[in-house]
């Protein structure tokens, strides 16, 4: 008999993908096939892991269930489960509201979808392996959860509560598990990762954590993503600088540069802090390439808080940049603290001037790139083009390589040497020198 079919939804972020993961392991050791393509629905049982973050991201996460009513009201569905960061942030209401869903559950219960599905118990979570939804040379590397920073506009401590790090010996078996999967490639993640092991060992561990990492065979890349800027932990640039298997890649994400609006977000970070960090960061890891996020628009943002910002981005050139407008987030604390003050149409014309802006340093940049050898890893095969990417490319956010196919076959998962031999907008055009 063909066993049934769930069908997994992950919304949101790669912290949701690492839970998916989990739940699809689980239920596959309990017998279910699992797939993970929200656009082909083919089960019988489905799960949605919610993203309840921001306005876009609860809306996209709602109309996913509602989607996945209809279907159950069409017969095409038994059952419906609802888990992740909009049901633990809104239970009730989602209870309430929309009663076609057979069970809502949170971000840290949802191994209580095995139990209803199987009416048995669910085997411990951590210790179970994944099921890798990624392409098979890479993985997120999930480390902590919950974060103890309380920034004034973020509703993720509502959601997820204090900061918990993973002990370093199961992320490490973990690490050793996804090599011994054919995983190459680390993404390493969390709510705050500069923050790892304060909770568990007392300090700032995360340099440690890295290090330890880089020693074990086959890991090829680890990329580090969601730093904090304030205490950064300093020791982390050593151990960048010192493992060639660490990209030279940091995902830090700034918010602003105004020592007046740092303050009333609650970075804890003023502006001359955030220059001396990032001088610091370039001088300790040569080529480093940074990630940042900035938001405009936040309550009482000035035009000369603004024209800080766009002097700072022209300042810092960074390599990846993305920006959003401030959208005030009930329970955090701006929304009970600040009027959203600045008008709708302000806020767009900044965000449109900070992007236009960093376009034109990011064509920049890669058009100094043309003529350079990148090592690159190759994720896909798509049209006439390998696609690849550098260590200083995520997957999903940042520039690819594209690698005409016609010329040499090249194989997924494997690594290159490539010569760059133009660059457009978005991505890199390349061709193999060995
Ligand atoms: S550090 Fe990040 S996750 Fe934590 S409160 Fe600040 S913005 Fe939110």
């Amino acid at each position: 008999m063909k066993p049934p079919i769930v069908d997994v939804i992950t919304m949101g972020c790669s912290k949701n993908l690492v839970d998916s993961e989990r739940l699809m392991s689980q239920l596959e050791s309990a017998g279910f096939k699992v797939v993970h393509n929200a656009r082909r629905l083919t089960g019988q049982y489905a799960v949605v892991n919610t993203c309840g973050f921001i306005g876009d991201a609860k809306e996209e996460s709602i109309q996913m269930i509602l989607e996945l009513c209809e279907r159950k009201r069409q017969g095409r569905l038994l059952k419906l489960f609802v888990m992740g960061c909009l049901s633990q942030r809104y239970l009730h209401e989602l209870r309430e509201e929309i009663q076609e869903v057979d069970s809502f559950f949170g971000k840290f219960d949802w191994d209580g979808i095995v139990r209803q599905l199987t009416s048995g118990p669910a085997s411990e979570a951590h210790a179970t392996p994944r099921h890798l939804t990624t392409p098979p040379h890479y993985a997120y590397l999930k480390i902590s959860e919950g974060c103890d920073r309380h920034c004034a506009y973020c509703a993720i401590p509502i959601i997820t509560g204090r900061h918990v790090s993973r002990p370093m010996p199961e992320i490490l078996q973990e690490v050793r598990w996804l090599v011994s999967q054919g995983v190459k490639e680390f993404q390493v993640i969390a709510q705050e990762l500069t923050y790892y092991g304060v909770d568990l060992y007392g300090r700032q561990s995360i340099a440690e954590l890295v290090e330890q990492m880089a020693h074990i065979p086959g890991v090829e890349w680890i990329r580090l993503h969601y730093a904090y800027p304030t205490h950064f932990p300093l020791a982390l640039l050593r151990v960048m600088r010192d493992n060639p298997n660490v990209c030279r890649y940091l995902d830090i994400a700034l918010q602003h540069i105004s020592t007046p609006v740092l303050a009333r977000m609650r970075r804890h970070i003023t502006a001359e802090q955030t220059y001396g960090l990032l001088a610091t960061i370039r001088r300790e890891v040569p080529g480093i390439h940074l990630r940042t996020t900035l938001m405009v628009g936040f309550p009482g943002e000035t035009d000369d808080d603004f024209r800080q910002l766009m002097q700072f981005v022209a300042d810092i050139r960074f390599e990846r940049l993305g920006a959003f407008a401030y959208s005030e987030e009930e329970g955090t604390y701006s929304a009970s603290h600040y009027a959203d003050d600045v008008p709708a149409q302000v806020k767009q014309q900044r965000l449109d001037q900070l992007m236009a802006l960093q376009q034109g340093i990011s064509a920049e940049l890669s058009q100094g790139k043309v003529g350079t050898t990148q090592r690159i890893i190759i994720d896909r095969r798509e049209g006439d083009y390998y696609v690849g990417r550098t260590e200083f490319d995520s997957p999903e956010v940042d520039p690819e390589v594209l690698v005409p196919a016609a010329r040499r076959q090249l194989r997924r998962g494997c690594f290159y040497q490539v010569r760059i031999t133009k660059a457009d907008e978005f991505d890199l055009y390349a061709t193999t020198t060995t």
